[in-house]
């Protein structure tokens, strides 16, 4: 153990560059400093500069990153040069591989020399970069992995080396069409194109993810500590296959109104949503939102708008600038006046504050396991729209284990039609089983999260020992 007499902890908290890896690390360190631990939360540049961009214009009172309580937001270079493609993910993961343990010594450094009392004591990870812990040990702090996905997404990667072995996966990771891979009875099986590493529209980006998803394993065996963004009620088949993983989740924000900059948005929030829902009647609205990065082909996004129209029902739809194939969304003719004040297009929302409101009905998901926890623990039933890598699961996990959602099909030419959304926007309203359930599923993960329950209990144990 690391942790130097007489001084005090301070923990270093470093997120893989992406929003559905940044902001639930930064809910997890909002946790550890609320326990009177200062947490350094470690972004490269261009992150930190969309964050503080994003919060400046969100809030408009956040003067600069810093933060109001025990936590300290600071940056590392990424090693590109200034005009490098950013979007280049395996140039910018390569960088960093090369780059960042030489940052992190030199800040851990800076950390212990000017904080007398205080020490780097414990390195948290983000489980796609976890080969930062061998810099965490040198540097005689207690390496610690985190993992934002579900637990069942980390089973199906640590069980990549029996896949080979019994040649269930080409050299993309790609699984046969017709099999089906199943860890236990409890976890819905694995499809071709439904693992955590599956990119099947760019197979040299999943063979990224696939190569990345080798390296957990040796991450896993070096961390003292596994954590994992999940609850062990929700998962616990996938849960007891991971040795060691100690499920803490689902992490929420905190009712801190000083928070906007800790939500670690990449765009400002429009709150104007909120004024909005509150005019709606309880249970009225579809939310519409596929996270950050997935996008839309201009036809699909056609569907989706005369689908939303053509159900009659209100609609809360967040269209990120980039939504349409990378740029602004283009609606049909007419689309807008027609709906009027029936529908409400922002371009990011507080997504947290939406699921909570009452007049939230359902959430047409991507099914990020972000926003999929973040629906669960809200009691709002599903409208399941994935696209890639762990989503697929998440969906079956929704639909078939949970019992709290429906799936907008595809047509053959890989449309999701208007007619389809309308009728499964009509099935979650008319049966009101979805609802039901999903209540029950919040109130276990409310349980889970409260004092004496699992995840309390297990993140309690973690903080205790890093107090030490
Ligand atoms: N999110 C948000 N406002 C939005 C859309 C998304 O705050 O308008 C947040 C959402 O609450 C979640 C994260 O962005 O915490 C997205 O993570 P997720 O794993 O769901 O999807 P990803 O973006 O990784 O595909």
């Amino acid at each position: 153990m690391a942790v130097i007499k007489g001084k005090k902890p301070h923990v270093l908290a470093v997120p893989f560059p992406a929003q559905g890896h940044v902001k639930p690390l930064m809910k997890l360190s909002r946790q550890i400093a609320r326990h009177g631990i200062k947490v350094t939360f470690v972004n490269i540049e261009c992150i930190h500069e969309k964050i503080v961009a994003a919060a400046k214009m969100s809030a408009g009172d956040e003067e600069d990153g810093q933060e109001d309580d025990n936590i300290v937001l600071t940056t590392v270079p990424d090693g590109r040069s200034p005009d490098d493609d950013r979007n280049d993910s395996f140039k910018l993961l390569e960088s960093l591989r090369n780059t960042m343990p030489g940052f992190l010594t030199g800040l851990i450094e800076s950390i212990n020399s000017s904080n007398g009392d205080e020490r780097v004591s414990c390195v948290i990870a983000d489980i796609t970069i976890g080969w930062i812990l061998e810099t965490a040990e040198k540097m005689g702090a207690e390496p610690v992995v985190f993992s934002p996905p579900s637990a069942a997404a980390l089973a199906i990667i640590l069980h990549i080396p029996r896949l080979l072995e019994e040649g269930n996966l080409d050299s993309n990771g790609t699984i046969e069409k017709d099999e089906m891979i199943s860890l236990s009875e409890n976890i819905p099986a694995w499809r071709q194109n439904e693992l955590t590493w599956s990119f099947p529209v760019d197979l040299e980006t999943q063979k990224i993810f696939f190569e990345c998803s080798l390296t957990i394993e040796k991450t896993i065996i070096q961390a003292k500590w596994l954590l994992s963004s999940t609850c062990y009620d929700l998962e616990s088949a996938a849960c007891d296959l991971i040795p060691g993983l100690l499920p803490i989740g689902p992490l929420l924000e905190t009712k801190n109104p000083k928070s906007l900059s800790n939500s670690c948005n990449f765009h400002p929030e429009d709150a104007s949503c909120l004024r909005w829902l509150d005019d709606k009647p309880p249970g009225s609205v579809v939310y519409v939102s596929f996270g950050s990065l997935a996008v839309l082909s201009q036809q699909q996004l056609d569907e989706l708008a005369l689908g939303l129209e053509l159900s009659g029902r209100a609609f809360l739809w967040v269209v990120r600038p980039d939504l349409a194939n990378g740029s602004r969304a283009v609606y049909p003719d007419g689309f807008l006046e027609r709906v009027g004040e029936l529908g409400k297009i922002v371009d990011w929302a507080p997504q947290e504050r939406v699921l909570s409101h009452r007049s939230v009905a359902c959430f047409l998901s991507h099914c990020g396991w972000n926003s999929t926890l973040e629906g669960l623990s809200y009691g709002v039933p599903f409208l399941c729209w994935p696209y890639f890598a762990d989503q697929h699961h998440n969906q079956n996990y929704i639909c078939d284990k949970w019992e709290i959602g429906v799936r907008i099909d595809l047509e053959e030419n890989g449309i999701r039609t208007r007619h389809e959304i309308t009728t499964k926007i009509e099935m979650l309203f008319s049966d009101g089983m979805f609802k039901e359930n999903a209540m029950k599923v919040k109130a276990m993960c409310g349980k889970s999260v409260g004092e004496g329950g699992c995840s309390y209990k297990n993140f309690k144990t973690f903080v205790d020992h890093i107090r030490k």
